[in-house]
């Protein structure tokens, strides 16, 4: 599958010094617009020798803080500042991030589901597909933020897979830290296939994925922690001088080292209803107790029925509208997890 197929263009030299602010043009013919194209905002930034890092906002739509930490960032940063090279796409999935929805309105696809893509698929498929094969190879880092969008939330927190190989794991493990999200978290994900993480960590890359905002707002205060923590990553692979700002010296209590080990910390409903959650974020579960309840409103013989904790620690991440359907997660409940395992 060569990059030579792929039909995006783009007027960036992703090797030439300098600041360079501009587009991938993804072609996108419609019925108002026969040679139209999507125009998807990239900002290049490269001084001298060093690694090259890759920030990704807006592969999801609804997903604020990283987006915006980007937007801010793509302005501010001179090219006199940096040492190495990095590369901003604040919003990977643009017509999901116009439209205010998490999947594409174009195809109806989940960018973070589509991964290796493909040149010749839908227009996420083919978006996936360039990054892929064009700028993932330039990469040694990858950071993917998110946000808990319409349908979660959560606490913020910047999150690791558990890896196989001990230096990436080494590596992961200290550039997630450095981000001082309020949680550090190592996750083990039930999304399935096709996400970003993968493709990137399968070049042997580092790669982390923050989770910041909650059901789709965009807050003063998680678009602090998207802004320091952005500064801090890029303070960590030596790509900006400076001293990592740690939450302690912003007077906040300091980042909480968790994982989510089993499928069994993701709650999930068996039917459909309106969620009542009994717990807040950031609660102590203890296994057995009952994290809410689901309402059958259009039913009124049925009682309602409880969700039940499948293992003890923190409620992390709850649903954000009281709407849910079979199949939804409604909670997620972390441990801590002890330094030096
Ligand atoms: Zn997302």
């Amino acid at each position: 599958m060569s990059a030579t197929r792929s039909p995006v263009t783009t007027q960036i030299d992703f090797e030439q010094d300098g600041k360079q602010r501009g587009y991938l043009r993804v072609p996108h013919s419609r019925n108002s617009s026969a040679w139209g194209a999507i125009l998807i905002p990239i900002t290049v930034i490269k001084n001298g020798s060093g690694p090259t890092v890759l920030f990704v906002g807006g592969t999801h739509g609804g997903e604020y803080e990283g987006l915006v930490s980007l937007l801010k960032l793509s302005r501010e940063l001179p090219a006199e500042a940096v040492q190495g090279r990095l590369i901003i796409i604040p919003a990977l999935n643009l017509p999901a991030v116009m439209a205010g929805q998490r999947l594409s309105p174009i195809d109806g696809k989940d960018m973070n589901r589509v991964f290796p893509g493909a040149w010749n698929g839908t227009t996420t498929q083919i978006i996936a597909h360039y990054v892929h094969e064009v700028i993932l190879p330039r990469c040694d880092a990858v950071i993917d933020l998110h946000s808990g969008g319409f349908s979660l939330s959560l606490i913020p927190y910047m999150s690791m897979h558990y890896l196989d190989d001990e230096a990436q794991t080494k590596a992961t493990f200290a550039a997630m830290q450095a981000f001082e999200a309020p949680v550090s978290l190592v996750v083990k994900e039930i999304s399935g296939e096709g996400l970003l993480d993968y493709a990137v960590e399968r070049m042997g890359k580092l790669f982390l994925c923050a989770e910041l905002g909650s059901a789709g707002t965009l807050s003063p205060q998680v678009a602090t922690i998207a802004e320091v923590g952005v500064r801090n990553l890029l303070k960590h692979f030596n790509l900006i001088e400076g001293d990592i700002t740690t939450r302690e010296s912003l007077g906040l209590p300091p980042s909480r080292l968790m994982e989510v080990p089993e499928p069994q910390n993701y709650h999930i409903v068996m039917a459909n209803g309106i969620y009542e959650s009994f717990c807040a974020l950031g609660d102590w579960i203890e296994a057995g107790q009952p994290l809410g309840q689901l309402h059958f409103v259009d039913n009124i013989s049925l009682e309602p029925q409880p969700i039940i904790a499948q293992r003890s620690g923190t409620l992390l991440c709850t649903r954000g509208p009281g709407h849910a359907e079979i199949g939804d997660c409604v909670a997620v409940v972390a441990r801590e997890l002890e330094v030096g395992t």
